[in-house]
């Protein structure tokens, strides 16, 4: 009996006709033989508000208090896809991190899956039942519930599939693959047909959320191949598989991402560049109230396996002739980063993908 672990995203499960959608598509896999195992994200917008919610209390919320929230959008989203399979006359029954002894360690909204116990799984598919898993939650030593980090969900359905054995795991969301840039802001961005755990790691590490970073790491740790697919398509599609192969096997050998989230501070005359959410922390650690926030800074990466120093003196180049202002550049192996202003972001991420992406594909 081999699993197939689904993952479902917040806009996949975003409202109660999708939740219906993501029932159907489970009980007809189970027709065809499969046994699925579902793992789901809060419906979409949900954890913005229930964070948004602690926000806006007051102060600095205790982290662990946070997490027992935030969890809670996980919660009601595997309920409701269980009470759907159950309406649509299927056996359903979901699980919480705990109920899984899902363990982690790691600090509060950033924890990392150190363990889980398949066994409740396996004998609720023993029964005929489809589990749905709550995602981006766990527990930790102390007994604490935790979550994974933002888009924790993936890596619960990584783990979740290295756990039972599952060779594949898919990810089912609002786009139907990887693409060679963030289809909503490069519009002429490829489809790619697979790309490689190191490039689809760096890729998420440098702001393509379609993955959580640590889901590539689990999997290539696991050899478990991952397939991003839209979970809107009515046809079944194949999507981007994310494996062994490289990134150019038929496909542009390059592609963009972006983070948007750093901030320059200039304290007592030296530079630093910092994840906007470390910014408070910092100046309390510094103990320095007049630190000067500069513009909101981005990172602009050009990611693939032709990535290194020559190709970074031609992003440096071609950069300066469309005369988009860039603050620092860096080439490491796999990646050229653009550091740039926020607001120059857009501008970098496509002039980068036309003049680099492209042509390759
Ligand atoms: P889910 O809620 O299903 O987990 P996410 O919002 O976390 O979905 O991730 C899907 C989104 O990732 C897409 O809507 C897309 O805008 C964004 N994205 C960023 N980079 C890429 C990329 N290279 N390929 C595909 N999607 C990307
Ligand atoms: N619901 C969480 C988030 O919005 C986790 C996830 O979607 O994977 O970040
Ligand atoms: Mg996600």
């Amino acid at each position: 009996m081999e699993p197939l672990v689904m993952k479902f995203g917040g806009t996949s499960v975003g409202s109660l006709e999708r939740i219906r959608a993501v029932a159907e598509r489970a009980l007809q896999a189970q027709a065809e033989g499969v046994f699925p195992v579902l793992v789901v994200s809060a419906m979409s917008g949900e954890t913005d508000r229930l964070l948004g919610l602690a926000r806006s209390l007051g102060g600095a919320p205790d982290p662990a208090e946070v997490d027992v929230l935030a969890a809670t959008g996980e919660q009601a989203a595997a309920a409701l896809v269980a009470l759907a399979i159950q309406r649509l006359g299927g056996k359903a029954r979901s699980f919480l991190g705990g109920q899984l002894a899902l363990r982690t360690d790691g600090p509060h909204g950033d924890a990392r899956v150190k363990a889980l116990d398949p066994r409740p799984l396996r004998r609720a598919i023993g029964r005929g039942e489809i589990p749905v898993i709550a995602g981006f939650q766990g527990v930790s030593a102390k007994g604490r519930v935790t979550t994974l980090g933002r888009g924790g969900s993936d890596t619960t359905a990584v783990a979740v599939a290295a756990a039972l054995g599952a060779r594949v795991c898919e990810i089912y969301t609002d786009v139907d693959g990887v693409y060679s840039g963030d289809p909503s802001q490069v519009p002429e961005a490829r489809r790619l047909t697979a790309v490689g755990y190191d490039a689809m790691e760096i890729l998420a590490k440098r702001g393509a959320k379609v993955l959580h970073a640590r889901s590539v790491t689990l999997a290539r740790r696991h050899g478990i191949e991952l397939e991003v697919l839209s979970s809107f398509a009515s046809t079944v599609k194949r999507g981007t598989r994310v494996g062994p192969a490289r990134i150019a096997d038929g496909n542009p050998g390059l592609a963009v991402a972006c983070d948007k989230q750093f901030a320059h501070l200039l304290v007592d005359g030296v530079m630093v560049e910092l994840r906007q959410s470390e910014v408070e922390s910092f100046r309390r650690a510094v103990a320095c109230k007049s630190a000067f926030a500069q513009p909101e800074l981005a990172q602009v990466s050009l990611v693939g396996d032709a990535a290194d120093s020559v190709l970074a003196a031609e992003v440096m180049a071609h950069l300066a002739r469309e005369k988009l202002p860039v603050r620092r550049i860096t080439a490491e192996s796999g990646a050229i980063t653009c550091w740039v202003d926020a607001h120059a972001a857009l501008a970098v991420m496509r002039a980068l993908h036309d003049r680099f992406v492209l042509p390759h594909s």
